[in-house]
């Protein structure tokens, strides 16, 4: 067995001394380590520290450097960046240095595991955060009194009927609305929520629901559709993105997390300073393509339950992406439905495959508008 007091380190060390003897105090240069001790080398001389009582400390910014000093050679101090010094086997099988060495390594170990432990931290917060903003965000939503988010509608609905839309307010054209729009809401039976009915003049393509129940179809898209069942299909829908408090989790997604956190807490200062906003925000009403497919489903759900031929939704779009050819070419076409709800294959052949697995195909309730009579009635002008 091989004596590891004498046992020889391959390996030289790149380093330097303080020695007042040299310019400018110190010199760079080269060190062995021995059994015996430490040999210092540099153009000016060389140095040398017995092993017997030979100190070794680290120090630095975070400890990176380690020094060797020895008492024999009290103003003089050895030093290297390299710490795999603190490996060498004469400085860790030596019965006094060694124990000290191996407690350098140990506050080194912890220093690095705190260190690594903070990044992973810091790093899982931030993925943690941000994987659980959309699951929040719908906590949050939820958290929300339902006098809050009627309001925030009947705000958002207020500044839009001043700004953009152009209402119609004939009863007639309401009444006959209602044989379509009665029996949905009636399928919903939502405790939360009372659905208005709106109809803007605007030749575009579309509709629309707000927080609350607020919902404005424009007579673009009446006089495109073919069918009440067609209608009932995109009201369905837009609805349910209200009852799935859409708008609402996509304002919080936005808001971020801080605001999320605190509402879920019971404080809505966050949350009203958002709202104050709101008007752009609804500008923006481009959904997810999640919260699209939770629509088109709880919407056929809501069909169902109403009795209403749940394939008009399918149809509607279906039709138009092929009136279009499925590419939005006027200024008109980029803010209608399409520009919103993008009819890909994928969603088309999902909505027919609910369809095909549906247990009802017949028996639907007739809804008792003549389509034909009611868009040439005049009172969509
Ligand atoms: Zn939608």
């Amino acid at each position: 067995m091989p004596n590891p007091f004498t046992q020889e380190h391959a390996g030289e060390y790149e380093g330097g001394a303080f020695h007042p003897e040299f310019p400018k105090g110190k010199a760079s240069g080269t060190f062995k380590v021995s059994g015996t001790g430490v040999t210092f080398e540099c153009e000016h001389r060389t140095l040398q520290f017995p092993m017997i009582d030979l100190q070794v400390s680290v120090g630095g910014a975070a400890d990176t450097i380690v020094f060797l000093k020895h008492p024999n050679h009290r103003d003089v101090s050895i030093y290297t960046l390299d710490h795999s010094i603190l490996d060498h086997p004469a400085l860790v099988n030596d019965p006094h240095i060694g124990e000290h060495v191996k407690s350098i390594r140990r506050k080194k170990t912890i220093w690095w595991g705190v260190l690594a432990g903070i990044i992973l931290l810091a790093v899982g917060f931030i993925v943690l955060a941000w994987l659980a903003k959309s699951p929040l965000a719908k906590v949050a939503a939820a958290n929300v009194p339902p006098a809050w988010e009627e309001k925030l509608g009947d705000t958002a609905f207020e500044q839009l009927k001043a700004t953009t839309l152009d209402l119609i307010e004939d009863p007639a054209l309401y009444a006959e609305l209602a044989k379509l729009t009665d029996p949905l809401v009636k399928g919903i039976a939502s405790q939360r929520y009372t659905f208005k009915f709106h109809i803007t003049r605007n030749k575009q393509i579309n509709a629309f629901a707000m927080p609350g129940g607020h919902v404005v179809i424009h007579t673009g898209l009446l006089l495109a559709a073919d069918s009440p069942e067609e209608v009932a299909g995109v009201l369905a829908h837009e609805i349910a993105h209200v009852t799935r408090q859409h708008s609402l989790r996509k304002l919080f997604e936005s808001a971020g997390i801080y605001i999320i956190v605190q509402t879920i807490l019971g404080d809505a200062s966050g949350l009203i300073s958002v709202i104050a906003d709101y008007g752009t925000f609804l500008a923006n009403r481009k959904f997810s393509r999640d919260f699209e497919h939770e629509a088109d489903n709880e919407g056929w759900a809501y069909l169902q339950r109403a009795n209403i031929d749940p394939r008009g939704l399918a149809e509607f779009f279906k039709k138009l992406q092929q009136k279009k050819g499925g590419v939005i070419q006027t200024a008109e076409e980029a803010t209608s439905i399409l520009s919103t709800h993008p009819t890909d294959a994928e969603r088309i052949g999902r909505l027919a495959e609910k369809w095909k697995k549906s247990d009802q195909k017949d028996g639907f309730v007739e809804i008792k508008i003549d389509w034909k009579a009611f868009k040439e009635s005049g009172m969509l002008e």
